[in-house]
C-alpha cells in the first residue's frame, strides 16, 4: 500500500478499518452457474448480496471485510474471488 493511501486510511479509521474505493469487481457470480440457493447470502455478515430474478448479485462491495465465505460455501462454484487491488477494500489498523 502507498504511504499516502495508507495515512488516507488511517486518519478515518472507524473501529480500527476503513474502507478505501478503487476495488474493481473482485467477486463476481458467474449467473450461469447460480441456482439461487442463497447460502452466500446466508453467509455473508457484510451483507454484500442480494438475490435478483433468483440469481445472487452483488449489491455492494463497501461493507466486504473479504472474508471469502461466499466463495467456501457456494455449492455450485459459481463465485469468483480475487483479492482487491493493492492499497484499495478494507484496511485493517492491525493484523
Ligand atoms: S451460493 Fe452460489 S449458487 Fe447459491 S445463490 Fe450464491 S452464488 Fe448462487
Ligand atoms: S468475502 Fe465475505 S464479506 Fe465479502 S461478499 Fe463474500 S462473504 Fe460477504
Amino acid at each position: 500500500m502507498s504511504e499516502e493511501i495508507y495515512k488516507q486510511a488511517k486518519k478515518n479509521l472507524i473501529h480500527g478499518c476503513e474502507w478505501v474505493p478503487g476495488t474493481g469487481d473482485f467477486i463476481k457470480v458467474r449467473t450461469e452457474l447460480c441456482t439461487g440457493c442463497s447460502a452466500c447470502i446466508r453467509a455473508c455478515f457484510g451483507n454484500c448480496f442480494q438475490l435478483k430474478d433468483g440469481k445472487a448479485r452483488i449489491k455492494t462491495y463497501e461493507t466486504c471485510c473479504e472474508c471469502g465465505a461466499c466463495w467456501f460455501v457456494c455449492p455450485e462454484n459459481a463465485i469468483d474471488f480475487s483479492w482487491p487491488k493493492g492499497g484499495t477494500g478494507i484496511v485493517m489498523e492491525h493484523g
